[in-house]
């Protein structure tokens, strides 16, 4: 059931006038990878269609909902695998966003795909829907590890995709990679690192796998099937990689992620900023009007509910809404200091977050902050930009709890 959006007081400062970002959630995949707790499903490919318009239909009753909407930052398609979508139903998605919201001539439109998935028809027909910037699942150039995960592809694949990809006129490329793996070397995260350079991508996400409970993966670790990853050897492969993509250009803009200079994902940096973004589709986030909230996890049920809802409700809410959760004053400062410092470089700006919020980010964390400086956690810049130090990049979630 829905709940009733009951604005809070801080709710008056994120008004529906503010710039929003979109994320588009495609709970589909053709199979499901051994380490993925993703709110995605197999075998469910005929739900396409009805799924296509539900998403359509909720776009525009949240488009009616919002009133005058400067244009959209960017639109995210994150699943799942989104290029399950036939391509013109992605056109037909964005053509809904832009009339539902309009969206910026500048607008970045992300779009996940895995290796081997899609040709060169389909990279051309993405391109003319208005996608700027693919995100190709390549994970490892190991056999091994890609037979773990159960990825459908070859560490051949991932060349190849980027080939048709740059083709097709992509300018802005991610791979993601995954360290940390059970049985992974120091060398064998080295060759997929040297193996994904080659393929000269704009961008580089590299996650630290997690073994998430209900996965396959966590159960064959609670088995003893699989041996548990050394945590320090996990770290040395993150500090050889960050030096590494240095060494070969690529700026450390957050934890997690390394790109060319131009080409961070303005999506997901908006996010970090702790700016609003509205989400679509069965299990997606949203934050705006002072509200987080999530969206019904089954697809049957999201396009069950968006079906039967006539009237857009209350912004940023649909019928698809399962959960909200008014966001205080209070932790929306403290959400704006933990996503603001995973942006190494950028951190947070103490002039931006008081404009926001009427105090210093001193004034609202004071014991906290010295707490942290005192441990070298973190350092203040001269512009007045609070950022982790580099010895705090393993080690964030401590200092992100000083927050909480
Ligand atoms: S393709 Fe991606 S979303 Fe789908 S199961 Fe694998 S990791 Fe999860």
């Amino acid at each position: 059931m829905n709940e009733i959006l009951v604005a809070p007081s801080f709710a008056a400062t994120t008004t529906s006038r503010e710039r929003l970002a979109l994320y588009v959630h495609i709970p589909f995949c053709r199979t499901r990878c051994t380490y993925c707790a993703f709110n995605t499903y197999a075998g469910l490919r005929a739900r396409i269609p009805a799924y296509v318009q539900a998403l359509q239909r909720e776009i525009r009753l949240v488009g009616a909902a919002a009133d005058h909407r400067p244009g959209i930052l960017s639109i995210y398609f994150g699943g799942g695998t989104p290029s399950q979508l036939p391509v013109p139903a992605v056109g037909q998605i964005v053509e809904t966003c832009q009339q539902a919201f309009s969206l910026n001539p500048e607008a970045e439109i992300s779009f996940e795909v895995n290796p081997g998935d899609a040709d060169a028809a389909y990279f051309a027909q993405l391109r003319r829907a208005g996608v700027s910037r693919l995100s190709i699942g390549m994970q490892s150039a190991n056999e091994s590890e890609l037979r773990l995960f159960a990825r459908r592809h070859t560490p051949n694949d991932v060349p190849q995709t980027v080939r048709l990809a740059r083709q097709a006129g992509f300018a802005s490329l991610n791979l993601d990679l995954i360290y940390g793996i059970p049985g992974q070397t120091l060398s064998m995260w080295q060759h997929s690192l040297y193996y994904a350079l080659r393929c000269e991508p704009d961008h580089l996400s590299l996650y630290s796998l997690s073994f998430e409970e209900g996965t396959p993966l966590h159960t064959w670790l609670r088995q003893g099937r699989v041996p548990l990853p050394d945590p320090d050897l996990a770290a040395d492969m993150y500090d050889w990689a960050a030096d590494t993509l240095q060494a070969a250009g690529y700026e450390h803009y957050e934890i997690s992620n390394w790109a060319r200079p131009g080409h961070a994902c303005q999506h997901n940096v908006h996010v970090w900023r702790n700016l609003p973004y509205l989400g679509f589709g069965a299990g997606a986030h949203g934050y705006a009007g002072g509200v987080r909230y999530e969206t019904v996890t089954n697809p049957g049920a999201y396009i069950a509910r968006i079906n039967a809802q006539s009237e857009p409700l209350p912004f940023p809410l649909s019928a698809a809404t399962a959960e909200t959760l008014p966001v205080e004053r209070r932790e929306a400062m403290a959400d704006t200091m933990i996503l603001g410092l995973r942006l190494l470089e950028e951190g947070v700006d103490s002039a931006a977050f008081r404009a926001h919020f009427g105090c210093s980010p001193h004034e609202a964390f004071g014991p906290a902050l010295q707490r942290l400086q005192a441990q070298g956690l973190i350092e203040e810049t001269a512009d007045g930009r609070i950022r982790l130090t580099r010895r705090a990049y393993l080690v964030a979630n401590r200092v992100f709890v000083e927050f909480v």
